[in-house]
């Protein structure tokens, strides 16, 4: 049974996984400088960890989410599709279900119109 079984299964109460929803990869997301942060590499560590639970949010960018799904095929390792979005009032984590879900959402969005700022916004990490 996979984590998502189980979290459906659960009718009542709570259960608690380990879980970093919030991840960057290379070379998605422009802050990321470090090559070794690959969904495969991202994908072994969250599993050495002990986690459970992970998305990759890259900056509008979805290129990874589908590596590190595939990575973690056959894992202990749930990986939700997810993106950040940038926009005029701050960044937006944004997740899915499934990634075919994420793929239609991402499809529909003009990227630009989410950051006045382009480029130069101020809202961007800067490593
Ligand atoms: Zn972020």
């Amino acid at each position: 049974m996979t984590i998502s079984d189980e979290i459906v299964a659960v009718s009542s109460g709570a259960r608690f996984y380990r879980a970093d929803l919030h991840i960057h990869s290379y070379p998605a997301s422009h802050d990321v400088k470090d090559a070794g942060m690959t969904p495969d590499a991202i994908v072994a560590q969250a599993i050495a960890e002990g986690l459970g639970l992970i998305a990759i949010t890259d900056h509008n960018d979805i290129s990874n989410v589908s590596n590190a799904l595939t990575a973690a095929e056959n894992t202990t390792l749930c990986v939700i599709p997810g993106v950040e979005l940038s926009t005029s009032d701050g960044h937006l984590l944004v997740y899915f279900s499934q990634y075919s879900e994420l793929e239609a959402y991402f499809g529909k969005l003009d990227i630009d119109r989410f950051c006045a700022y382009g480029e130069s916004c101020p809202h961007r990490y800067t490593a």
